[in-house]
C-alpha cells in the first residue's frame, strides 16, 4: 500500500468529474480517480448527437463532447489514474485500487463524480421466468456502439424516460423491429424532443400507461405479456396481450451511485436520491463535493459541466483555506416541486442557480420563489412537465439571509 497527497481528489472521470478536475486546476493540484479503462464517463458510449448544445452552440456526439475536456485534462496536467476504483473514503482518506493494488490518498478536499446506474428488473420486481435476452438500456448500449454485438432482432422496450428512447432508434437504426416503447405513467418519462426524433420520426408506437406483466422464455425471451394499468398503477385485468420478441429492454430509471457517499454519513435527500449539496456544492461533510448525476439524474450534459464547474472551483477554494459562508438556509420544494438542488445556501457565491422538478404536468404555469416574507422571482412558462429539469438563476443579494428559509412553488 502507498501513500499520495493531493490538494484535491476527484472521483469519477465522466464529464462531471472531468469538468470538476479541469476547474479545480486552476488553484490546486488535482488527482482524477476512474475506474474503467477509458475517461468519459457514460458520454463513450452515447454515440447520438445532442450534446453541448448550451455550452459549445454545437450538437456534439458523447465521445466528441467528452474528447474536448479530456484534451483539457491531458494540457492542464492533471494526474489521471485509470481502471482505480475508490473503495472507501475516511474523513479525507481515501483507499482505491488500481492494477498495481490498494493504495491511499490523503486529500485536503475531495470531489465525488460518480454518476449513476441503470434500475435492474429487481428493482421492479416483473414477474415471469428469468431467460437470456433481458438487458438494461444502457447494457444493451454499449453491447451495440462500443462492442458491435446485437443482442435481439424483435426487441420491446420498457419505460420511456430518454435512455429508452434513444435505445428504440438505436435499434431500429440497426436493422431491429421494436414493437413498441410501454410506459406505466400516462405521460412520456423523456425529454420531448426525444419522443419525437426517436420514437415518432421513426414510427415506433408509444404506449402510455401500460406495463409488463409476465416474460415467456426458457433459455431466451420468446415474449412478453403487456397490460394497460389503472390510475394506481395496477394492471387492467381482460387488457393483457402476448407479444413475441427475443429481447426486452428496461428503461426503468436511474440511481444516483452514492455508496460511497452513504459510507462516510453525508446527509441525502430521499427526493433525489443523492447527496444535499449547498450552492458551492459542498454535501453536509466539509470539503467533500458532489456534481453530476450522482447529485441527481440530470437531463443535459451542459447543465452536468456548469455544475460540477462550481463543485471543483469550491473544492481548490477549499484546499486553500479560502470559503466564505453566511448563514445556512433551507430550500424547500413547495406546492408542485418535485425536488430542488441545492437544498441549502450559505452564502457562498453573487448568484444561485437553483435545478427543480414539478410533480405534475402544467400548462400556463407560473413559477414563484419566496424568501422570508417576499417573493423574490417569478417567471411563466407554456408548460412544464416532470421530465423536463427547470433552472433558475437569481442573484444571492435578493434572499434574505436573516430568514431561515427559501422555496419554490409552481402553479
Ligand atoms: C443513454 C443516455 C443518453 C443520453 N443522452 C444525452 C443527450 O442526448 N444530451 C445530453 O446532454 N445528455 C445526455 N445524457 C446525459 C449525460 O450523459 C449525463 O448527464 C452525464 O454523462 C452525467 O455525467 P457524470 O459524470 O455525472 O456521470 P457518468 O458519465 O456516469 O460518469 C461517472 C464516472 O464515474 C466512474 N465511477 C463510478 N464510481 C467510481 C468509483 N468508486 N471509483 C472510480 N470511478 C468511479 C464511472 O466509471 C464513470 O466513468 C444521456 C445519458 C444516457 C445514459
Amino acid at each position: 500500500m502507498f501513500d499520495k497527497e493531493v490538494d484535491v481528489a476527484v472521483i469519477g472521470g465522466g464529464p462531471a468529474g472531468l469538468a470538476s478536475a479541469i476547474k479545480a486546476s486552476e488553484n490546486a493540484d488535482v488527482l482524477l480517480l476512474e475506474r474503467g479503462k477509458e475517461l468519459g464517463g457514460i458520454l463513450q458510449q452515447c454515440i447520438h448527437n445532442g450534446f453541448g448544445n448550451f455550452i459549445f452552440k454545437k450538437m456534439l456526439t458523447g465521445p466528441e463532447y467528452a474528447h474536448r475536456f479530456i484534451k483539457m485534462v491531458k494540457e492542464t496536467g492533471i494526474e489521471v489514474m485509470t481502471e482505480t476504483t475508490v473503495l472507501q473514503i475516511n474523513e479525507k482518506k481515501i483507499i482505491a485500487t488500481s492494477p498495481e493494488g490498494l493504495f491511499k490518498i490523503n486529500a485536503k478536499a475531495i470531489v465525488l463524480a460518480m454518476g449513476c446506474r441503470e434500475r435492474s428488473r429487481a428493482q421492479i420486481l416483473i414477474p415471469g421466468t428469468r431467460p437470456a435476452g433481458i438487458y438494461t438500456a444502457g447494457t444493451a448500449q454499449r453491447l451495440i456502439n462500443i462492442d458491435g454485438i446485437m443482442p435481439g432482432k424483435r426487441v420491446v422496450i420498457l419505460g420511456s424516460g430518454d435512455v429508452g428512447l434513444i435505445m428504440a432508434r438505436r435499434f431500429v437504426l440497426e436493422g431491429a423491429e421494436v414493437e413498441g416503447v410501454y410506459e406505466i405513467m400516462p405521460k412520456p418519462g423523456g425529454l420531448m424532443r426525444n419522443v419525437v426524433q426517436c420514437l415518432y420520426d421513426y414510427g415506433i408506437p408509444l404506449h402510455l400507461s401500460h406495463t409488463i406483466i409476465d416474460i415467456k422464455g426458457k433459455r431466451r425471451v420468446e415474449g412478453v405479456t403487456v397490460a394497460r394499468v389503472d390510475e394506481r398503477m395496477k394492471p387492467i385485468e381482460g387488457t393483457e396481450r402476448f407479444i413475441p420478441c427475443d429481447c426486452l429492454i428496461l428503461a426503468v430509471g436511474l440511481i444516483p451511485e452514492n455508496e460511497l457517499s452513504r459510507q462516510i454519513g453525508i446527509e441525502m435527500d430521499d427526493a433525489t436520491g443523492g447527496p444535499i449539496v449547498d450552492e458551492g456544492m459542498e454535501t453536509s461533510l466539509p470539503g467533500i463535493f458532489a456534481c453530476g448525476n450522482v447529485v441527481h439524474v440530470y437531463d443535459l450534459v451542459d447543465d452536468v459541466t456548469i455544475t460540477a464547474e462550481v463543485a471543483g472551483e469550491s473544492a481548490a477554494k477549499y484546499a486553500n483555506g479560502k470559503i466564505e459562508e453566511k448563514k445556512k438556509i433551507k430550500v424547500l420544494a413547495g406546492k408542485n416541486v418535485r425536488y430542488v438542488v441545492p437544498q441549502i445556501l450559505r452564502g457562498k457565491s453573487d448568484s444561485v442557480t437553483f435545478y427543480f422538478r414539478v410533480k405534475e404536468e402544467r400548462k400556463n404555469a407560473k413559477i414563484e420563489i419566496f424568501s422570508g416574507d417576499k417573493k423574490i422571482f417569478e417567471r411563466k412558462e407554456r408548460i412544464m412537465r416532470p421530465a423536463e429539469m427547470v433552472k433558475v438563476e437569481i442573484e444571492a443579494k435578493l434572499i434574505d439571509w436573516v430568514k431561515e428559509k427559501v422555496w419554490i412553488e409552481v402553479e
